[in-house]
């Protein structure tokens, strides 16, 4: 059985980050894969300025394969039912477009952290000063030790169910699902990733340009039709913007924990095990969770080392330093943070502003009808009214973390 100092589960950027923290500070630091690496994940891979400035600045310049085609974006469309569009740029220029089997391939070697890929994490048993972890490789359990248990495996987090059985049952589960589709004609800007805030169309609407193809996307409550919801928005772009586009060649889809972060209801983890990324509930609006899986699972391998250099438990310690990340993401989810500050990484006012008087009361009227859409959810209601509490009460509540 090997012992080691922390073992982190999942070999994505949340992980990343907390290895090159944990093997920066001398912390000897098992990552356990349940794929073979590289493997595929399923994303846009549209990266925050915030989440490549963290990438440049801890593991470099990316390598070319890491890239799809296009390999930059300039920003975020968001398309509204009233037919206005607003063109969005990042600020500080294009980002890269990132293809995720490279380039978390790329960030978790060069963290510098063991990595046993096809290994998937089973169970673990904190005993205080210790943590066992149970795993299976090629069928076979494998046995490991560590200090510290780091759990960054993503929204259907096996880490939490061991720690909370009943955390999954307590937050809302969607699934989003995109269709690869070869082009005829696409007026849309292959330089933006392109949203729609459209009620008729879902929850969660895109399409971008990929490696010659168009994708298109759509989110919603577990348990609707995808190939209805897809074919839906398929005729609406041809319809209204002109989008002409072959039958889809390739599909997939997965469950998201879309919502943690929008009610302010992350879950942190409990004695010696650490839960990171999206795993804890860290999302930005429009979906984009690299760069707060990127910070957030930094901040998870620093408490760790903080713990031990100042001998204090480890869970006081994240919860104390991870503060900072959850307002920046929970500040994206809120109407009057959007209406009155600059929680995105695009300045959504100026586009606002840019409109004429007219088009920017549809886009009012719009956005107000679309977020009444999540009205229907216990936690869309807690939304409304975290939101309008939040700047009297100046603060987060503290007391919904798990
Ligand atoms: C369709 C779609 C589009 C998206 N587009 C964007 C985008 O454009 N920009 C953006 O910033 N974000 C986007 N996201 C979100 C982004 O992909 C995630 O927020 C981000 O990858 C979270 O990183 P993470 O490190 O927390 O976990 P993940 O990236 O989910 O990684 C978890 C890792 O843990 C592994 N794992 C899981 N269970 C086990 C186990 N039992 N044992 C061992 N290993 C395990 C998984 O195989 C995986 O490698 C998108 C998501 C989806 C679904």
């Amino acid at each position: 059985m090997r012992s080691v100092d922390v073992i982190i589960v999942g070999a994505s950027l949340s992980a990343a980050a907390a290895a090159k923290r944990l093997v920066d500070a001398g912390l000897e630091t098992i990552v356990l894969e349940r794929k073979e690496l590289p493997r595929h994940k399923i994303c846009s891979g549209i990266l925050s300025p915030r989440g490549h400035r963290f990438l440049l600045e801890n593991f470099g310049p990316l390598p070319r394969e890491a890239l799809h085609e296009p390999t930059s974006c300039r920003g975020v469309t968001f398309h509204f039912p009233s037919m206005v569009s607003m063109p969005m740029d990042f600020f500080g220029g294009t980002t890269p477009h990132l293809h995720r089997k490279y380039s978390d391939y790329w960030a978790i070697t060069r963290s510098g952290a063991e990595i046993h890929d096809r290994t998937s994490f089973v169970g673990l048993e904190d005993h205080g000063d210790h943590v066992m972890v149970q795993a299976r490789k090629n069928g076979e359990s494998v046995a490991y030790r560590a200090r510290q248990v780091i759990g960054a495996d993503g929204p259907s987090s096996l880490v939490i169910r061991a720690i909370y059985p009943d955390y999954p049952q307590s937050i809302p589960w969607f699934f989003v699902g995109q269709k690869f589709h070869d082009i005829i004609d696409c007026p849309l800007s292959p330089d933006y990733f392109h949203f729609w805030f459209h009620p008729g169309l879902g929850h969660y609407t895109w399409s971008h340009a990929r490696d010659g193809r168009q994708i298109i996307g759509v989110g919603f409550k577990r348990g609707d039709n995808f190939a209805q919801k897809h074919r839906n928005v398929v005729n609406y772009l041809a319809e209204k913007h002109g989008v002409r586009l072959h039958p889809h060649t390739e599909d997939e889809g997965c469950g998201e924990n879309f919502g943690p972060s929008l009610i302010n209801r992350y879950v942190f983890g409990k004695g010696n095990v650490l839960i990171t990324g999206q795993a804890a509930g860290f999302l930005n609006m429009i979906g984009e969770g690299m760069s707060c899986a990127l910070h957030s699972g930094a901040i998870s391998g620093e408490a760790v080392v903080e713990a031990r250099l100042r001998n204090r438990p480890v869970q006081e310690m994240y919860r104390r330093m991870i503060a900072s990340e959850v307002r920046r993401t929970t500040d994206q989810w809120n109407p009057l943070k959007i209406a009155f500050e600059r929680p995105h990484e695009a300045d959504f006012r100026a586009a606002l502003m840019a409109l004429g008087w007219r088009d920017r009361g549809k886009v009012l009227r719009d956005l107000w009808r679309f977020l009444v859409l999540y009205k229907e959810f216990k936690w869309g209601r807690q939304m409304f009214s975290a939101a309008l509490q939040r700047p009297l009460i100046g603060g987060y509540s503290m007391q919904r973390w798990l």
